[in-house]
């Protein structure tokens, strides 16, 4: 099958239908398509995790990017458009904290309006730390978001508070969970970091609460993104222990895979009790069916997590390029692409040049 690309006259338009998942779409050296897109809004965050911009380094005021070398609304949706005629099916609105970005719903009415390369709407969802979606919720679902991710890593103020480096109370994120399933973006799933040593003890009473709460609990084994956090493998809680940990509290069955590529390990509660997932990036990678890109806010555009290097599309961007020449860029990055790092992750990999996740955009 033959379809047509988003750019009218874009010459590579007739993407074929791929053999890694049968859609149309482009794929890299490692026959990987291209399905999933996320754009980092913003460097800037209200808050400092420990596991991503610790206070220590970064401080409160840490100096983020100048405003004029920040993509313009304008600039990530024609970005993304590109994307998409390329393959992109899923796009994620990330940072940084996006929600701290001005305007950002009109830059979601801006993307909600994209259709994939077969036709169908996209999948828009949004990954924040809560700290604001009582006020944003409802603008957001208004102009076209359809679900959103919520971090949060423990129930228990004083573990948040030495998660979150400012301590800022779980009640607030709890309440911005409650706003978004009134507004309508459900399901609703709320991702938890485990490091050992710090917030373990958190993830029954957090799986128990998930449960009551209908928000899919996942599971996130802590990574090494970046060099400021210092990380050490020893404080990964593998994901095979936390599944044990869930299992001697509740009867739990494996559940399939939604889609090719999907990075989460699902698990159903035998009880009805709804599913949780595990993100084990470390101790089980999934390199193989990673489909994801990252643009940074600076309008970098990077394959891997942990990418040493971006490639810069703010340049093209203003040099005046053609809607098929920015396509063109993105095309031959992609088709370069051989990226697998946690697949080869040892302690030699981990202190290689990476650059931080809250500025490429997590
Ligand atoms: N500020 C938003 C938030 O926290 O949800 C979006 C950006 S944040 C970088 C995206 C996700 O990355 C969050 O769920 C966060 O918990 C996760 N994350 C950050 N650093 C991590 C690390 N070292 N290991 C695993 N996950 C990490
Ligand atoms: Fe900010 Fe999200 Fe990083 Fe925490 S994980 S410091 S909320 S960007
Ligand atoms: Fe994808 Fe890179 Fe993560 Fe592997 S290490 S799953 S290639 S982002």
């Amino acid at each position: 099958m033959a379809i047509r690309s988003g750019f009218p006259g874009y010459h590579v338009a007739m993407l074929q239908a791929n053999e890694f998942d049968g859609r149309p779409g482009v794929t890299d050296t490692l026959g990987r398509a291209l399905r999933d897109l996320r754009i980092s809004v913003t460097d800037r965050c209200n808050f400092r995790c420990t596991y991503c911009m610790p206070r220590e380094i970064f401080g409160r005021d840490y100096e983020f990017l100048p405003r004029d070398q920040v993509l313009s609304f304008e600039e990530i949706a024609r970005l993304a458009r590109a994307f998409v005629g390329l393959g992109v099916e899923k796009l994620r609105i990330t940072g940084g904290e996006p929600l701290v970005r001005r305007d950002l719903p009109d830059l979601i009415s801006m993307l909600a309006g994209l259709r994939s390369a077969g036709g169908t709407a996209l999948d828009l969802t949004l990954t924040t730390n809560g700290s604001a979606l009582r006020a944003l919720a409802r603008p957001i679902a208004d102009a076209g978001l359809r679900r959103v991710t919520v971090s949060l890593d423990s129930l228990d103020d004083a573990v948040f508070g030495a998660m979150n480096g400012i301590d800022f109370p779980v009640a607030k994120v709890l309440d911005g969970i409650a706003a978004a399933q009134d507004a309508g973006l459900a399901p609703v799933k709320v991702n938890m970091v485990v490091r050992r040593g710090i917030n373990e003890t958190s993830v029954l009473p957090m799986a128990a609460w998930a449960r009551d709460a209908g928000v899919i609990l996942r599971f996130i084994e802590y990574m090494d993104v970046g060099h400021s956090n210092g990380w050490r493998l020893d404080e990964v809680v593998p994901a095979r222990e936390l599944v044990e940990m869930l299992s001697s509290a509740w009867p739990i069955e494996p559940a399939d895979p939604l889609y090719r590529g999907e990075v989460a390990d699902r698990w159903r509660y035998a009880d009805g009790g709804g599913e949780f997932g595990v993100i084990a990036s470390v101790t089980q990678p999934f390199c193989r069916d990673c489909t994801r890109a990252r643009v940074s806010a600076d309008g970098k555009v990077y394959t891997c997590l942990f990418a040493v290097d971006g490639h810069d599309a703010r340049a093209i961007l203003r040099s005046g390029a053609t809607d098929a020449e920015l396509a063109t860029f993105v095309e031959e990055i992609w088709a370069r692409r051989g990226d697998r790092y946690s697949e080869l992750r040892s302690a030699a990999t981990s202190r290689l040049p990476k650059v931080e996740m809250f500025a490429m955009g997590g």
